[in-house]
């Protein structure tokens, strides 16, 4: 690599060739802080706020009437709110709807698709997932009769990083019904091939479900065109939804109309909603999905952001949060060689996601200092320090002055003065 990289004046030039600056100062990036934590609480935009402040003004104003009146009624939102979230997925607007949390998709989805018959009663994940969509499909077997100990079979990794495809081609054999897996893995960062997995699964008769919380926002998707069965997402991380905002899920129209897992009556066709009666009929659309009634004021923000989402492009967003990545991968082989570190993701461009994972052994007093002094990275123990450049709001000279801070932490071993303990929410 070129020296000239390595410079300050180098990333200025990037930052001024970069056609997605402008949405910076949308955000509220904390003076003197680099955040570089996106990819688990993406930050607040004024749009966001804005939107939130709409929504509580027609509480306001409105009251109960805010449910048909004001500038966004709340009865039509998760469906409005779908027009801006399709393009992030690749999906027709039907299949989708704004609705629930990531864990609640997974119970909600699989109580749909999960439908054991005769030797084929098994369900396929990773031995790398979040822990939650793991408590999600061992309670899903339970509820079906199943002991998860022999009926939940997850995807060993060689190296507790990654996952080899090969592996889990080995994985879909005839006694599994479905297969839940991650777009990208929330430790290290690996992309997998979401189209040839969903085609190989179908090839065996295996629903096939994609868990895309690191994906959406920072990279474009086809669920459609990739045939897809259901997959499910958050929209706290890259989608800056804020905290605990509302999640969404999709459903291949190829499955539409369903009769979904879990009912309730915000699933209902809207026009019969309001009859009140005793049986339901579900809408015909993924808005069937829905359980009870939607969390107006934490998916307020969705509408805001998902705006900006809509002027960027994803397309756009990915190339850039590839230059970043590729950047900060640099930076690290050049600047903090023999110190210890390790790259813990893919490097290809086509195999990572949103954030770069880098392993140090002494990831948790790195991490603690990096916060000392104005880098805020994310920790997964036991050795990993997650660093996310977001396209949004991260800029190359951020990433250039992340890596000069670590490299005085490790010169200076500044982390030595930080404990060894990790804390409760890391
Ligand atoms: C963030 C994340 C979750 C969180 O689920 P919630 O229901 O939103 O709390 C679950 N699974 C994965 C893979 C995630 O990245």
């Amino acid at each position: 690599m070129h020296n000239s990289l390595l410079t300050r004046e180098w990333a200025e030039e990037m930052d001024r060739q970069d056609e997605l600056a402008r949405f910076r100062q949308e955000f509220y990036v904390q003076e003197g802080t680099i955040y570089l934590n996106g990819n688990s609480l993406g930050l607040m935009s004024k749009r966001a706020e804005a939107s939130l402040f709409t929504l509580m003004e027609s509480w306001k104003h409105y009251g109960i009437d805010g449910w048909t009146q004001g500038k966004r009624p709340w009865f039509f939102l998760a469906e409005q709110l779908r027009v801006r979230l399709a393009p992030l997925i690749g999906a027709e607007e039907h299949e989708v709807i704004v609705t629930g949390s990531t864990t609640v998709n997974i119970h909600q989805l699989v109580a749909t698709f999960y439908q054991p018959q005769g030797n084929r009663t098994k369900i396929v994940a990773d031995a790398l997932n979040f822990p939650s969509d793991i408590y999600a499909l061992q309670s899903q077997l339970r509820l079906s009769g199943f002991d998860p100990d022999t009926h939940l079979i997850r995807i060993p990794s060689a190296d507790g990083r990654c996952l080899d495809e090969g592996e889990i081609a080995r994985h879909l054999t005839e006694e599994v019904a479905l297969v839940l897996l991650p777009t990208v893995l929330y430790g290290s960062g690996q992309r997998l091939d979401v189209e040839g997995l969903t085609n190989l699964a179908h090839e065996r008769g295996i629903v096939v479900g994609w868990d895309a919380c690191h994906s959406i926002g920072a990279m474009p998707h086809q669920f459609h065109k990739w045939g897809v069965d259901f997959a499910v997402w958050c929209s706290y991380k890259y989608v800056n939804g804020g905290p605990g905002g509302v999640g969404g899920l999709f459903v291949h129209e190829k499955h539409l109309p369903a009769t979904p897992g879990l009912a309730g009556w915000f699933g209902s066709d809207k026009q019969r909603q309001f009859d009140m009666t005793h049986t339901f009929v579900p809408a015909e659309d993924a808005g069937a999905f829905q359980i009870g009634t939607p969390h107006v004021l934490s998916m307020a923000p969705l509408v805001g952001s998902l705006e900006m989402f809509g002027e960027a492009g994803i397309e756009r967003i990915r190339a850039k949060s590839l230059r970043l990545t590729q950047y900060l991968m640099d930076l690290v082989d050049t600047e903090l060689a023999g110190m210890g570190f390790q790259i813990g993701n893919p490097r290809a461009d086509e195999q990572r996601g949103g954030h770069v994972s880098l392993i140090h052994e002494e990831a948790v007093r790195i991490c603690k200092a990096l916060k000392g002094e104005g880098v805020v990275p994310d920790y997964r123990a036991p050795d990993v320090i997650r660093l996310a450049p977001v396209a949004l709001y991260t800029s190359f000279v951020e990433v250039w002055e992340a890596i000069k801070r670590l490299k005085r932490i490790m010169t200076d071993k500044i982390y030595e003065q930080y404990s060894n303990e990790r804390g409760v929410v890391a």
